[in-house]
């Protein structure tokens, strides 16, 4: 489908709505499925209600969830929403890599699927939002529809996508980037990949019939928790998600020389940690060194041998940087590692980096990201275009669809904790931003 295809009109777009009982006067149809699809809301204290009870799965004493895919929690938690979605009238199946489906037919057989939805597995000591926000909300969507008998012209998917925490793997999975071989690796459970899929209704030998291909939905779309603090601290409703951004690591290696902490002098050192404490300030400047959203960590020093006596002979550090530029990123790691040859050099220390990963950016497809906004601002709510500096499922749908993210406020930015917290009028706000762009993409 042509990107440029869902560069619409929100109101037009609504105005092409069948509505199949509708309860308005049949002598003013048109107008009326106008006005009454753009009138459509969830029902707001049901999704709220349903994240309280989602929440109780894998509860943890924090006030947050430990629901790591593979659990007996997960999949304790994914019965329950698979229950909910079935009150929704949604006909539910687990494909062969475990995500859950719920379809929903639309008026035209000939139109591909809409597809919304998120995950609800956690990590360790998580909270009760990331994830969760987007599945309930897109299971009332479903039940929206429902209850107000509106049939869409696309048939709607919901999609729960397994182990989004571990390496968006259902989502790997449903994009065709899952190999058998890749089934093998751990998970946070302690259950392979393999037997996490399995454990969980997915058939790991039949694993490339859940592969989709590209034009095979009409569209995907994510509601999901901004997991930073723009929003939040800028009083903002809802943020429309540019892009996902790339993600770079490399091993970092600092080769000095260990040696007595006693009898060598200041000047004869070859203190691998003193180069890599001056590394760690050197990538902060190089990366704020230019305009632009891009970030920059070390989060790892491990030095050797790693006692008081000894000066430190090797030191791993790490290197991560992320922007939706992927030639920015990798343009900020060349500067860094001139600039780390140069530390070298100042005390006869040595820097090697490995590349790791590399991820390409995933940007979200303009058309979506217009009628996401409008479907906002007809609401009345405040937006900002912005990236996701998380990754999510979306990034790989952005490659079999036009993908668009919705973000609402994430409390102080806080997630993966138990603290996280989005407030209940926020998460109606983001739930009623998803029915609207679902009935606009749907028009389009
Ligand atoms: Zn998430």
């Amino acid at each position: 489908m042509n990107r440029r295809d869902f560069s619409l009109r929100l109101a037009g777009a609504v105005g092409a709505l069948s509505l199949g009982n509708t309860r308005l006067g049949a002598s003013a149809r048109d107008g009326a499925s106008r006005q009454g699809s753009a009138a459509l809301r969830v029902n707001g204290d049901r999704i709220n209600q349903h994240l309280a009870a989602l929440s109780e799965f894998g509860k943890n004493p924090y006030g947050g969830v430990s629901r790591v895919a593979y659990s007996d929690f997960d999949r304790k938690g994914r019965e329950f929403v698979m229950g909910l979605m079935r009150e929704a009238s949604l006909d539910v199946r687990i494909d062969t890599a475990g995500n859950i489906l719920g379809s929903r037919p639309g008026s035209s057989a000939a139109l591909k699927p809409i597809l919304f939805g998120s995950h609800i597995d956690s990590v360790p000591d998580g909270g009760n939002y990331d994830g969760d926000v987007g599945v309930l909300s897109a299971i009332e969507v479903a039940r929206t529809l429902k209850e107000r008998g509106v049939t869409t012209r696309h048939p709607i998917e919901v999609v729960i996508f397994q182990n989004e925490e571990g390496g968006t793997i259902g989502s790997r999975g449903m994009a065709g980037h899952l190999a058998d071989k890749d089934l093998d690796l751990v998970a946070k459970s302690g259950k392979s990949l393999r037997d996490g899929i399995n454990f969980l209704g997915g058939d790991t030998t039949k694993l490339a019939a859940a592969a989709r291909k590209k034009g095979d939905y009409a569209a995907y779309v994510e509601l999901h928790i901004e997991q930073g603090g723009t929003l939040d601290a800028e009083g903002l409703n809802i943020g429309v998600v540019e892009g996902i951004v790339g993600i770079g690591w490399w091993d970092v290696i600092v080769d000095g020389f260990g040696n007595h902490a006693g009898t060598t002098p200041m000047d004869k050192r070859r203190d691998a940690l003193l180069a890599a404490a001056k590394y760690v300030q050197m990538v902060n400047r190089v990366v704020t060194s230019e305009p632009g959203r891009q970030v920059g960590t070390v989060g790892r020093i491990q030095a050797s041998p790693g006692a008081p006596n000894v000066i430190p002979g090797q030191v791993l550090a790490s290197l991560e940087i992320r922007d939706l530029d992927q030639a920015k990123i990798v343009r900020l790691a060349r500067k860094v590692m001139d600039e780390a040859t140069k530390i070298g050099a100042e005390n006869g220390t040595t820097f090697t980096f490995k590349e790791t990963y590399l991820s390409t950016p995933a940007m979200m497809d303009h058309g979506v990201q217009k009628v996401i906004e409008s479907s906002a601002k007809a609401l009345g709510m405040t937006t900002k275009h912005l990236p996701s500096g998380a990754g999510h499922d979306a990034q790989y749908m952005a490659e079999l669809a036009p993908t668009g993210m919705i973000f609402c406020p994430s409390q102080g930015g806080i997630s993966h904790s138990p603290k996280e917290f989005t407030k209940p009028g926020d998460v109606i706000n983001g739930a009623n931003v998803l029915l609207q762009t679902i009935l606009a993409l749907d028009a389009a």
